[in-house]
């Protein structure tokens, strides 16, 4: 149970007043495990390496401390030059949704601290970025093309920038994000704390780990099972059933709300279409589209606008909808990695979840091995599904 802690509280953390004000208005009561093994140890400045599952409220765990840590007296600065702003704090992401997603969570957070918080990634216009750098900004959260964009032209400054967080840290050490990760964290002051999160981390961790993080604290808080409160079941379909499981899916299940993911923007425009035509609502996201169309898209369907969300592993991490009850794999991942993480989309902080994945003949071995490789049991679909499981 991710609501089963060591019993500290939040003033245990002699956290500032307006900050604790902030966390309760948000509605926490009581830290989560992750947060009260990560927030003490890095209010004392120290690197952490932390491995938490989906849904137990990783984003709180870096965000409280990177929040306390801005001193918001000191650091108003620049109102009145044209010089570039000094950045206090830096938390990078993978995709912008997240961006967008964990900037709301800080402002949140911070309602009552007299900061400003500034989201910037790609996708949107570097000219407005960096107008809106004129202004005294003391958190950065964005993904870390556009941050380092802005720091290799000299508008943003990260010199005295003194705690970098790193969401889904294993994806920004990917093949992907490393060279701009690396040359970023080249622009941080020797004296600077990184902060690590993520659900997965491989071993290529370790070397980013020795190179970049200076004794830091490892918190592993996996032992307990990765996917614990989601049921998952397989349907053994052909391709061209896909369809009409997935409607008979619709008609069976209690959705809340459902996140159903394909592994290419085609088959998801293609999916969504034939979900409306077969008369449900549904939405569609993936990263071929305007990133002001995305942001629409996120908002409504995180306002509960639609019921169905159909999207390719864009959405795959941090995306936090409590209302997500059930997530389909219209067709099965690759691996392991990203099933965990594209289940993890339901079943967030303690809620129950569902997971269904529609198997194919050749998806069957696949479906073995993720299954070995995660210690986790999915089993075949029965003709009924109690709907107190999820
Ligand atoms: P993770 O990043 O570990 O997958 P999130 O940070 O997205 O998880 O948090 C999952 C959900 O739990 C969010 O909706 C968040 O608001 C909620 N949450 C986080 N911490 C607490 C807390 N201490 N008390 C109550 N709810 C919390
Ligand atoms: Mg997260």
């Amino acid at each position: 149970d991710v609501t089963a802690t060591k019993g500290n509280e939040f003033e245990d953390y002699f956290l500032k007043r307006e900050l604790l004000m902030g966390i309760y208005e948000k509605g926490f009561e009581r830290p989560s495990p992750i947060q009260e093994e990560s927030i003490p140890i890095a209010l004392t400045g120290r690197d952490i390496l932390a491995r938490a599952k989906n849904g137990t409220g990783k984003t709180a765990a870096f965000c409280i401390p990177v929040l306390e840590k801005i001193d918001q007296d000191n650091n108003v600065i620049q109102v009145f030059s044209l010089l570039p702003v000094l950045y206090v704090a830096v938390i990078i992401v993978p995709t912008r949704e997240l961006a967008l997603q964990t900037s709301q969570v800080c402002k949140e957070l911070g309602k009552h601290l007299k900061i400003q918080v500034m989201v910037t990634t790609g996708g949107t216009s570097l000219k407005d970025d960096i107008m809106r750098l004129y202004q005294p900004v003391h958190l950065l959260v964005g993904t870390p093309g556009r941050i380092l964009d802005l720091t290799k032209k000299g508008v943003c400054v990260l010199k005295d920038c003194s705690v970098l967080a790193m969401d889904e840290a294993d994806k920004l050490l990917s093949q992907e994000f490393q060279p701009s990760v690396e040359h970023l964290i080249s622009f941080l002051p020797q004296n600077r704390q990184i902060l690590m999160f993520s659900a997965t981390f491989p071993v290529t961790v370790k070397y980013f780990k020795d190179r970049f993080l200076t004794n830091p604290y490892i918190i592993n808080l996996m032992d307990e099972l990765t996917l614990k409160g989601i049921t998952q079941f397989y349907a053994f379909v052909e391709e061209r059933q896909k369809i009409h499981c997935l409607n008979t899916l619709f008609s069976k299940l209690q959705i809340n709300q459902s996140i159903i993911f394909c592994n290419s923007v085609n088959r998801v425009e293609l999916l969504a279409k034939k979900i409306t035509e077969l008369g449900y609502s549904c939405f569609y996201i993936h990263a071929k589209m305007l990133q002001d169309h995305r942001n629409r898209v996120f908002h409504d369907f995180r306002n509960g606008a639609c019921r169905n969300l159909v999207c390719t592993d864009l959405f795959t991490r941090g995306i936090d909808i409590q209302a997500v009850n059930v997530v389909i794999n219209f067709d099965f991942p690759k691996n392991a990695e990203t099933y965990l993480h594209r289940v993890g989309r339901s079943g967030r902080f303690g809620h129950l979840g569902l997971a269904v994945n529609l198997i194919t003949y050749e998806d069957r071995f696949n479906l073995y091995r993720i299954e070995q490789e995660l210690g986790t049991e999915i089993k075949q679909i029965p003709p009924h599904i109690d709907q107190a499981i999820y």
